[in-house]
This record gives C-alpha cells, structure tokens and sequence, in this order.
C-alpha cells in the first residue's frame, strides 16, 4: 500500500505547481545569532511546542507517502538538537526518499560530517558570509571562523556528493567578501551560492532595506574577475547556477527580492512547532502538530490534512511591496 502511495505525487496546488520537496525544520534553536536572521534576545519556543523527533519522522514518512522526493533539515541549527543524529539515521532509511540533505552554519560540522556522510546525506549547505574573523562575528554575532573553516574541512573530507557555500550579502557588512568567498569555493572545487536578504521579521541591528544587495550587483562583481555561463541544469531549488568557466564549481543566485522564482516553487517548510508553511513569504499554513496530538486521529488523517493544505498555498511572495503586509516571522522560526 505505502509502497503503490509512493510511485504518485498527490501534492499539487491551485497552480498546477507539483510539492516534490520540503524543509524540515528540527529546532528554532542556533549557536549563533546572525543579524539577518535573528534578533540578539532570541525567545526561542517552549519544549512542549516543539516536535518530538518520532513526530518529526511521522511528518517526514507522510510527505515521502506522498511524493515527496527530498527533504532538507533545517532550523534554527540543525546540530544543536539532541540526538539529531537519531532521527537522520532513520531519515536516511527512508523508503521512497531520494535526497536526505541539510542545511548547516557549520559550528558543529566537524564532529558531525562523517556521521551525516554515513547515514546517507547527500549533500549540504554551509553558510559563511566572510573570511574576516572579526565581520563574520559581527555578522554572527557569536560566531568564529574558524570553528566553521574546519568545519567545511571536515565535510570535504566526508565526501559529500556536492558541497556548497550560502553567503547572504548585507551592503555594509561584507559586499567586499564576494571575491574572497568565491575564491575560496574555487581553490575547493565546491559551489558557492549568494542569497539575497529576505524581509523575514524585524531585524534589530539595522533596516534591511539599506543592506539588501541585489544579486545583480553580486554577479557582476564576479565577473570581473571570472566569465561564468548560465547552467541550464535545473536543480530542486531556488538557485539559479552559473558555471565558473574552466573550473569545477558553480556559483549559485538565490534572488527571491529581485526575480520572483514562485512560478516555479516546489516546495513547502514545515516548522520545529508543526506548522506546514506554504510559503516563505506569507503566513498560509497548516497546524500538524494538532493532528499529530489527536488521539482520534491517525497518520492517514495527517495525510490527508497534507493533501488539503496545497489548496491554500499562495501563488506568489510580496517582499518590499508596501502595499503587502510583510511576514512577522523571523528566519530561524521559519526553516531556512
Ligand atoms: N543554521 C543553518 C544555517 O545558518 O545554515 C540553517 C538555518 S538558516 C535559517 C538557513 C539559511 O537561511 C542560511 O543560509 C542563512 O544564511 C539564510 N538566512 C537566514 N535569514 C535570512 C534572511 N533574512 N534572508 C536571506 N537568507 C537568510
Ligand atoms: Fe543560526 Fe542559521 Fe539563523 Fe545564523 S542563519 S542565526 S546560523 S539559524
């Protein structure tokens, strides 16, 4: 029966758009405070709120049930959960999934990477927005660089199928790393991509809209100095990949402020709290954890309240635009 479920993908929305990949948010919690993603005097939510690994898995086997083909973990940092490494295990045995991926700041990476390799991540995001000791704390707030250096050492040696670098690009802060970080994933042979700055929350220590920096922008500083050629390989996510000509890594434009990608969006997040999110950038979504806390109720009910939730995901996002609430919710609250 599971196994008939799994050959059809019965999570298509009002746009015709096909859900075949989710984030799965396994804490809002971080060891780190970015500026653009957290505010310094995080409230993180109560235990209780949060899901328990076997409810995190029940909601993973249930998108898999349902076509879901990848799932990338995240958070919050997703090495700071407690026996994370239970549930990856158990991710990685997952009947019908093709991809297990995650999305890391690094911290914790070099104890991590070989056990994440051996139960069957793919491949993973690291984030680092600089080279600089002393910008990539004040980015972080608490952060050190070389924490995460030889965290990315680490996974390089694991052997992942593809590693990359995100960087979110914040004008006055480290626009002048561009060069320096592509640098760095070219002498590695990995993939770098550059991630525009979502209006996601509040932002304590400064107003987005004088930070954003527009992939645009971005890109030519690279070409300065590097000819790259659009990919046409088109990958499950977001990114848009160029090819660094003659070399072996991509860079990656992850451009949700400057080029509206929702036409095409596969995806949908569900946070540490239960919630299906439908969309980054707008607050639709589906409570799980009441289904998952439901004696009357049972996993074909989790399914099927699965199912019922594409019908409320929007057709697109409305960052910046004044005429548009923009979301409360902060980055780590979301599952990046
Ligand atoms: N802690 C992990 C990490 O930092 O990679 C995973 C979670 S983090 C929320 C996932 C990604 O979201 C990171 O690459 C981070 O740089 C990015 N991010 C966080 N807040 C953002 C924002 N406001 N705009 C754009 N990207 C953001
Ligand atoms: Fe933590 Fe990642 Fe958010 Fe930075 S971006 S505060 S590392 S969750």
């Amino acid at each position: 029966m599971a196994a008939a479920a799994q050959q059809t993908n019965s999570l298509v929305d009002k746009f015709g758009r096909r859900v075949d990949y989710i984030r799965l948010s396994v804490t809002d919690r971080c060891d780190f405070r970015c500026i653009y993603c957290m505010t310094e005097e995080m409230q993180f939510v109560p235990r209780k709120q949060v899901l328990t690994l076997e409810e995190l898995y029940a909601v993973a086997r249930a998108f898999t049930e349902l076509g879901v083909r990848r799932i990338r973990l995240t958070g919050g940092e997703p090495l700071v959960r407690s026996n994370v490494m239970h549930l990856v295990e158990r991710l990685g045995r997952l009947p019908g999934l093709d991809e297990l991926l995650l999305t890391t700041n690094g911290n914790q990476l070099d104890k991590y990477a070989g056990p994440l390799q051996a139960a069957g991540v793919k491949r993973i995001n690291i984030s680092l927005d600089s080279l600089d000791a002393e910008k990539f704390r004040r980015i972080s707030r608490v952060g050190k660089l070389d924490r995460v250096l030889a965290g990315i050492d680490a996974a390089i040696a694991a052997g992942f199928d593809r590693l990359r670098i995100n960087s979110v690009v914040m004008r006055g802060y480290n626009e002048d790393e561009v060069l320096p970080l592509v640098e760095y994933a070219l002498e590695r042979d990995i993939d770098i991509a550059f991630i525009e700055e979502m209006p996601l929350g509040e932002a304590s220590d400064h107003d987005r809209a004088d930070t954003t920096c527009s992939n645009t922008w971005v890109r030519e500083r690279i070409e300065r100095r590097h000819e790259l050629l659009d990919s046409a390989v088109k990958t499950a996510g977001p990114s848009r990949y160029a090819q660094v000509v003659g070399r072996k890594s991509r860079v990656g434009f992850i451009s949700p402020v400057t080029h509206n990608f929702c036409a095409d969006c596969n995806r949908v997040r569900v946070t540490v709290e239960g919630r299906l999110l439908l969309c980054l950038g707008n607050e639709h979504s589906m409570d799980l954890r009441a289904i998952l806390r439901d004696d009357g109720k049972d996993f074909e009910d989790l399914k099927a309240a699965i199912v019922a939730a594409m019908d409320l995901k929007p057709e697109r996002h409305y960052f910046f635009e004044k005429d548009h609430a923009q979301p409360v919710r902060l980055m780590n609250m979301t599952g990046g």
